[in-house]
């Protein structure tokens, strides 16, 4: 059976880009057979994978609006195992254009069904808002993995996104389960750092990984050559972390 996660937190810059592009090779390396869908109008999965933007004819925008088959708007990337749906700036409309759709919630669950069972995992980065986009990654998911970045604030706002995942079950999808809390960017010269992971953990007594993404630069650099950073540098803390929070995902699946 296919595990559709969606990867969200409506605040920007935690590592949800990251970890999706990451943790997706990771799996796939496992032998894993991974579908990324970018669900973000900056399109950064996208060309983090190597995807340049002007190749791009279809996108994610033209399943969600227009119906056009989702099989159709797959594309391989270098990596074996690892095809990704991309995002161009056109996805940008979709946000309201959604508004006045039927059935809008449920566009990207509907388009997923064409290609059922033909992946391990499909992993969707969403961007950073609770808009119609992110309802529809939530409509389509088995679970929501939650990026959290390690500093003072970390905790604000997940009240809200914890609020929206309970009215998609409540509506939409009474199956959807948190799979995970991440930590990411830990820096482990501070003293806020372990204050913040106890914190995280308090909140969400079951659900962190035992896997923290400490701040590492390669992972900054990886997407700008356009690939994750096991190919990128192999022997980097980064690499290490996410291969380490794949098996975890893994287990969890019972895979
Ligand atoms: P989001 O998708 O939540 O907006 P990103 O994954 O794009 O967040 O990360 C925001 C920025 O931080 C990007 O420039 C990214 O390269 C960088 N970044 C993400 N994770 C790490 C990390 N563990 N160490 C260093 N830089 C990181
Ligand atoms: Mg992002």
């Amino acid at each position: 059976m296919t595990q559709i996660i969606a990867v969200a937190n409506q605040k920007g810059g935690v590592g949800k880009t990251t970890t999706t592009i990451n943790l997706g090779a990771c799996l796939a390396d496992l032998g894993q057979k991974v579908l990324l869908i970018d669900a973000d109008a900056q399109g950064n999965a996208t060309s983090g994978v190597g995807i340049e933007k002007g190749t791009i004819d279809k996108d994610i925008y033209d399943v969600l609006i227009d119906e056009y088959p989702l099989a159709k708007v797959i594309q391989p990337t270098q990596r074996e195992n690892l095809d990704i749906v991309p995002a161009t700036i056109q996805l940008a409309g979709a946000e309201i254009e959604l508004t006045t759709r039927m059935a809008r919630e449920s566009r990207l669950k509907t388009s997923l069904k064409a290609i059922e069972g033909q992946y391990d995992f499909i992993l969707i980065d969403c961007p950073p808002s609770l808009g119609n986009l992110t309802i529809n990654a939530f409509t389509a998911s088995h679970s929501i993995l939650i990026p959290v970045q390690s500093e003072y604030y970390a905790l604000e706002g997940l009240s809200q996104l914890l609020n929206t995942i309970h009215l998609v079950q409540k509506h939409f999808n009474p199956q959807l389960k948190i799979e995970g809390v991440l930590l990411t960017m830990y820096d482990a010269r501070t003293n806020l750092g372990a204050e913040v992971v106890a914190e995280v953990r308090k909140y969400f007594p079951e659900n962190v990984y035992q896997t923290i993404i400490p701040r590492n630069v390669r992972l900054s650099e990886a997407p700008s050559h356009g690939l994750p950073i096991i190919d990128y540098d192999p022997r980097s803390k980064g690499a290490e972390v996410y291969q380490k929070l794949a098996k975890e995902v893994l287990t969890a699946n019972g895979k």
